[in-house]
């Protein structure tokens, strides 16, 4: 299981890479600098590169490969979809079985009253989908003026034109004169930040009511919907108080808005429910869903949509103008069919709640004991580790982000896949993760974070 391939010669694929790859976010003069490691297996929560470096990936990919690497359930179910019909679209009033099964699988399991799914491929396409689906409804409410949709500095919901428009990543929206018109942003629930005076029960309320003042500072009539994840994933595992969300859905019923779960991170078990609206009791009207559908095997994702929108669609909506070729692709929904099986299957829901994200819970706030740590935060396997120069008082470093940059340094350098936000340490490991690798995640963890006290120290 540990052989390497050794065909792969690293210095080539770095020369090739730097040459003519351009990576997502990513410094490409950097990357030519600097190099690239060329990652060439996988196995269970491990991953290697060409050097022969096992690596404990403690961000399951990028947030996504929820039953980890190596399964071969999902190989065989793309091998035999790919034989069987390898593609077909579904425009025009055709179908495909495992589209057709996926969209009902995923009406039972998640949350009540979502009944319909329209997929695409990312979490970006789902969110673009979201924002014409939301000006459509409301156009065909008779009520075009409604229009803003709001969302939270740090909240991260894709890179397209309109998803990065809901994003609230300054540096983001830099690049390419955005947001687009028609997006607000409000504070997001950041109590280490912003409510280090309250209980959590009154920071949770009080940041919920910005949504209030937000849509009053705009006009009610004006507001077309809110969108939000459960906990804030790429913007640093902000977990909400409990009492923020039943406010927010307060706020949203009582406008009329539109309510938006983006479950692109916190779907599929993360949060030790199958879905975060689950964990914070949210009833959302559209929930987009990815990475975890489908454990970053294929790229598919979806639009979960409620009765509110789906009816009004189906009813008096006349042709939905949008669509992708690869929309309900056989293949990505044959896979992502059998990894919610696995989930099922291996209870691994279940054993996020009451085995793996408790142990994770306390090993990870063992960490609380070194200087720089702040605060560290976890809900079922999500955590985040939060670098600060003074604990007491709550103090970031000065130039935010650098003594983070330093720590995942580190933990790459020891074989540990951690990233950094800001000067903020986030952890997301596949659900399989045992017992002995969360006691590795965290010992290496510890290791990096005492290096960096040192170097910043
Ligand atoms: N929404 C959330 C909450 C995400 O975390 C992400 C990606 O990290 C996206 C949307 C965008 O998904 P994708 O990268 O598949 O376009």
């Amino acid at each position: 299981m540990n052989a390497v391939n050794r065909s792969i010669d690293t210095k080539t694929y770095q020369q090739r890479d730097a040459a003519h790859h351009l990576h997502p976010f990513t410094d490409y003069k950097a990357l030519a600098r600097e190099g690239t490691r060329v990652i060439t297996r996988a196995e269970g929560c491990h991953i290697w590169d060409s050097e022969g470096n096992k690596i404990l990936d403690g961000m399951a990919g990028l947030w996504c490969v929820n039953v980890g690497y190596g399964r071969r359930e999902l190989a065989d179910a793309a091998y035999k979809q790919l034989m069987e019909l390898p593609f077909y679209n579904s425009f025009f009033k055709t179908t495909n079985a495992p589209a057709a099964d996926l969209a009902a699988k995923l009406a039972e399991v998640t949350p009540a009253g979502l009944n319909h799914a329209f997929f695409a491929n990312s979490g970006s396409e789902a969110n673009d989908t979201i924002v014409r689906m939301v000006r459509h409804y409301w156009n065909l409410k008779g009520q075009p003026d409604r229009k803003t949709i709001i969302s939270r500095e740090y909240g991260y919901h894709g890179s397209t034109m309109a998803s990065v428009s809901l994003c609230g990543m300054s540096a983001m929206h830099g690049q390419g004169d955005l947001p687009l018109p028609g997006f607000h942003h409000i504070d997001p629930p950041y109590q280490f930040r912003d409510g280090a005076n309250m209980t959590p029960e009154e920071f949770g309320l009080a940041a919920a009511r910005k949504l209030e003042a937000a849509i009053h500072h705009i006009g009610p009539d004006r507001v077309a919907a809110f969108i939000a994840e459960p906990i804030q994933g790429a913007g640093g595992v902000i977990i909400p108080p409990m009492s923020y969300f039943p406010e927010i859905q307060r706020i949203c019923r009582e406008y009329g808005i539109l309510l938006i779960a983006d479950e692109v991170i916190c779907g599929f078990g993360r949060t030790g429910r199958w879905f975060g609206c689950d964990s914070f009791d949210i009833q959302p009207d559209l929930m987009p869903i990815a990475k975890g559908l489908s454990s970053g095997y294929q790229p598919i994702s979806a639009v979960m949509v409620g009765e509110r929108v789906a009816t009004t669609f189906i009813e008096e909506g006349g042709e939905f103008y949008h669509g992708f070729t690869y929309s309900g692709h056989p293949v990505a929904a044959a896979v992502a069919l059998e990894n919610i099986a696995i989930i099922q299957r291996e209870k691994l829901v279940e054993r996020v709640a009451g085995d793996i994200g408790p142990y994770f819970a306390e090993k990870l706030r063992s960490l609380e004991d070194i200087p720089i740590v702040g605060e560290v935060r976890t809900m079922g396997l999500i955590g985040a580790v939060e670098l600060v120069k003074d604990r007491k008082n709550r103090t970031f470093f000065e130039r935010l982000g650098a003594t983070g940059t330093i720590c995942r340094d580190h933990c790459f350098a020891n074989n540990l896949v951690m990233r950094a936000v800001r000067d903020t340490m986030v952890v997301s490991p596949p659900l399989i993760i045992s017992h002995d690798e969360v006691d590795e995640l965290v010992a290496k963890a510890r290791a990096a974070i005492t290096a960096t006290a040192r170097d910043v120290g």
